[in-house]
């Protein structure tokens, strides 16, 4: 349904991305997954049109979106690094992107609170929040008008670990109710077993193997896929 077909990129003389051809279903959790500078943030990016490719093409469904800016792709985007506006409260940082009566935003708020399991902290500004908190405002905000696509960009990274735990299992309960595409940028490999369906292993700006968990753990394609899946946090 989303497809990259041979993007690159380079920055000044640095070639970032080399192309890159992905495919990712309609539906799916894919996990962009490799170590610090091989160029998954750079290719999440260019997939949200805040960054623009030197080459190649971006198709959803049989739409090119290549050239589009990032208000025509229709998709939520949540950052590693809390993104909240931080003078708006709770509810309108989650309505920000609506744009509907102000009854009408209300009551989407609310339903997104529900489905984030966060009550009660309409009128709380981001300072007022813990870091997890944070984060599922920042996805109820992602999920707000309903995108058919999820980009996510390391979002749990910057929280402790059993923060992180809780809030990996209900993304992906939630990716499942929803239903979103999905493509989450991580260094963690644990993480990415834990939530892909399919795993795209980027090493030097190429994808090396993509494939289910059990594929890439099991049958890992060349060495580096090897040692990086197998090593320990
Ligand atoms: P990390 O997990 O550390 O963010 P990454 O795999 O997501 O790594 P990118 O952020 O995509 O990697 O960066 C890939 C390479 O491109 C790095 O060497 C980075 O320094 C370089 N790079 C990224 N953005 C820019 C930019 N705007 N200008 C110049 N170089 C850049």
């Amino acid at each position: 349904w989303l497809r990259c077909r041979d993007i690159s990129k380079q920055f000044g003389a640095t070639k970032v991305l080399d192309h890159i051809s992905l495919d990712i279903r309609k539906g799916e959790f894919l996990c962009l997954l490799g170590p610090s500078g091989c160029g998954k943030t750079t290719l999440l990016r260019i997939i949200a049109g805040l960054e623009q490719q030197d080459q190649g093409q971006i198709l959803m469904g049989s739409r090119d979106i290549s050239r589009l800016p990032p208000a025509e792709r229709h998709y939520g985007i949540v950052f590693q690094s809390y993104a909240l506006f931080p003078n708006l409260n709770v509810s309108d940082n989650i309505a920000f992107a609506l744009r509907d009566s102000r009854q009408a935003k209300q009551r989407r708020v609310d339903e997104l609170l529900d489905l984030i399991g966060l009550q009660g902290i309409q009128q709380r500004y981001p300072a007022q929040l813990s870091g997890g908190q944070q984060q599922r405002v920042a996805l109820a905000r992602a999920l707000a008008t309903a995108p058919s696509l999820l980009l996510l960009d390391e979002p749990l990274s910057a929280l402790d670990a059993q923060v992180r735990d809780h809030l990996q299992a209900e993304l992906r309960r939630l990716q499942e109710k929803l239903g979103v595409t999905t493509i989450m940028v991580t260094h963690d490999q644990d993480e990415a077993a834990a939530l892909a369906d399919t795993i795209a292993v980027m090493h030097q700006g190429r994808i090396v193997q993509s494939g289910t968990p059990e594929q890439i753990y099991l049958q890992p394609a060349n060495r580096f896929v090897a040692d990086f899946v197998g090593r320990c946090n």
